[in-house]
């Protein structure tokens, strides 16, 4: 094996200018001092107690949020439930509901250069990156709300003398709890939603990135939502995550994070046995034939396991190539991964961020003595970066089997484990002996074998001849410890709403 090759990315503080550049970002970063949306109104936490916000590139503090806690969720639950009940949300009809989302939406749209830097900032991914999230925040937000006067109930075929229908009730007040790799896309995809059907929400975002999360909430409150319809309280998971997850007045969570904290999530609903959705980790197989399009199957695959830094849930991290190809494949992989640009995320240029936390620094860290420990050889990268930052060196390890921890547990970072495999049967049972099940992706020209492995692959979403291709208007989640339930695509609403059976003797 020769000696791992060199990632590009200055060791020295990068020349370009760090912190915020956009003055209207300068500006919110100054006002978002110790204030949670509760009730339509910006107030400090109850305990007056704050948490800072920090930029992974600068490791600097940007701004000082509001840790919410119970006492805080207890306001927002009193608000959200009177918005929903008797308040302005329980009049408001679906059509109407509809044009607050898509001001919203337009909203976030205008903003989007300000949204982007704050992501930027505050998450460490690449602005470019940060921009295409956004514009798929917005997308996601019209999907929604276009639903909201296109659900249903339905008429069923009845004795003569009766006359039975089904209604799709809002199931009330929503708790959202959301993770720090994509804040914005996250937050839409629980707060829009929620709305579309009448409900009301309270959103938490993780601690790590709460910023973009309050900005959201300004243009919601431009967009005229009604008071106490969306909530925002930052914090921390065990606090103000764990007393909307076990409140009894909140109806629903929404989840989206790791399995272990989702686990947790569902233990917490037995008190009032709230309605439960878990988007969660996953462990995603990367499958490459040797027909495969190898000028779209290697560049592609990079991008698999190291956008956004690798940290995504769907990231293909299980690199599965049919061995007798392997070595080649992971040559071209080695020489594409060794141009990735690591740098100031706000840098265009830059095409790969720092990670997100300190704390995932130390974890991504920990993966990387844990692969090499257990004999997987870096073909590219295997270190942290020594710079100012939590900067990691993108990395190929190759060598892997699949009961190796790094081929089995949820890195999140931009780590891939290459797995040879013989046949396609083999690759079908590798790909699937894992406790995930969120993403999966098989390179082939053969359509037969591509319909073949697709099906036979236990994965919420399977790509085949892409990665990362996403839609609205399809469905997202996972199978197995990947999670419960789906977001987006045509069938959502299920986790929004009660159906209720209606009798009526004629
Ligand atoms: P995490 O630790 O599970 O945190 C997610 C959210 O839960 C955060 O807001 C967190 O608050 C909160 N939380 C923590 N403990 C809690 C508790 N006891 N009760 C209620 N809430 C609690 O996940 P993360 O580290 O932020 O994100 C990385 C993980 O998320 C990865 O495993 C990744 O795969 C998964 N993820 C999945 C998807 C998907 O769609 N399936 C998408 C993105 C990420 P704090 O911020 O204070 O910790
Ligand atoms: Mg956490």
């Amino acid at each position: 094996m020769e000696a791992a090759t060199e990632v590009r990315g200055s060791s020295k503080a990068s020349a370009s200018e760090e912190g915020p550049r956009n003055a209207n970002v300068k500006k919110f970063l100054k006002k978002s001092q110790n204030r949670l949306l509760i009730g339509g109104k910006w107030v400090p936490a109850k305990s007056g107690k704050t948490f800072d916000a920090v930029d992974p590139t600068t490791e600097d503090v940007l701004a000082s949020c509001a840790e919410g806690d119970k006492a805080d969720v207890d306001e927002a639950v009193k608000h959200a439930r009177k918005a929903f009940a008797e308040g302005a949300w329980s009049k408001t009809g679906p059509h109407e509901r509809a044009r607050y989302l898509r001001k919203w939406a337009d909203l976030v749209e205008q903003h989007t250069a300000e949204l982007a830097e704050l992501e930027s900032l505050n998450n460490g991914m690449p602005i470019a990156l940060a921009k295409q999230f956004i514009a798929v925040t917005v997308e996601s937000i019209h999907h929604f709300a276009g639903f909201a006067s296109k659900i249903y109930g339905e008429t069923v075929p009845s004795d003569p003398t009766m006359f039975n229908f089904t209604l799709r009730d809002p199931v009330g007040v929503c708790g959202a709890i959301v993770p720090w790799n994509a804040p914005i896309l996250m937050s839409a995809w629980k707060l829009a939603p929620a709305m579309a059907c009448g409900n009301t929400v309270i959103l938490k975002p993780a601690e790590q990135t709460p910023l973009t999360a309050l900005y959201l909430a300004d243009l919601m409150l431009e967009a005229g939502i009604p008071e106490g319809v969306a909530s925002v309280i930052t914090g921390y998971g065990p606090g103000a995550g764990s007393s909307i997850a076990e409140h009894m007045d909140i109806d629903k969570v929404a989840f989206t994070g790791s399995t272990e904290v989702g686990k947790k999530i569902l233990q917490a609903s037995l008190g009032n046995l709230k309605r439960v959705s878990l988007e969660l980790g996953g462990k995603s197989p990367n499958i490459v034939f040797p027909d495969a399009d190898m000028d779209m199957a290697v560049p592609t695959s990079m991008a698999a396991f190291s956008m956004l830094t690798g940290q995504i849930c769907v990231a293909g991290t299980r690199l599965f190539v049919q061995q007798n190809v392997k070595d080649e494949f992971v040559d071209n992989l080695t020489k594409f991964t060794s141009t990735i640009k690591v740098g100031n995320p706000l840098d265009p240029e830059t095409t790969m961020g720092p990670l997100a936390s300190k704390e995932q620094y130390d974890r991504v860290k920990g993966y990387l003595e844990v692969g090499k420990s257990e004999g997987a050889k870096p073909a590219v990268g295997g270190n942290m970066m020594d710079r100012k930052g939590f900067f990691v060196q993108p990395t190929i390890f190759d060598g892997v089997k699949n009961d190796m921890r790094i081929a089995r547990e949820e890195i999140f970072g931009p780590v891939v484990s290459i797995l040879p495999f013989k046949d396609e049967n083999d690759v079908v049972f590798q790909g699937n002996d894992t406790s995930y099940g969120l993403g999966a992706a098989v390179w082939t020209k053969d359509v037969g074998r591509a319909h073949r492995v697709a099906r036979s692959l236990k994965a919420g979403t399977v790509w085949v001849n892409t990665y990362y291709a996403f839609d609205p208007a399809m469905p997202f989640g996972g199978y197995k410890q990947s999670g419960i339930g789906r977001e987006c695509g045509a069938h959502w609403y299920e986790h929004y709403t009660e159906t209720k059976a209606v009798f009526m003797k004629l």
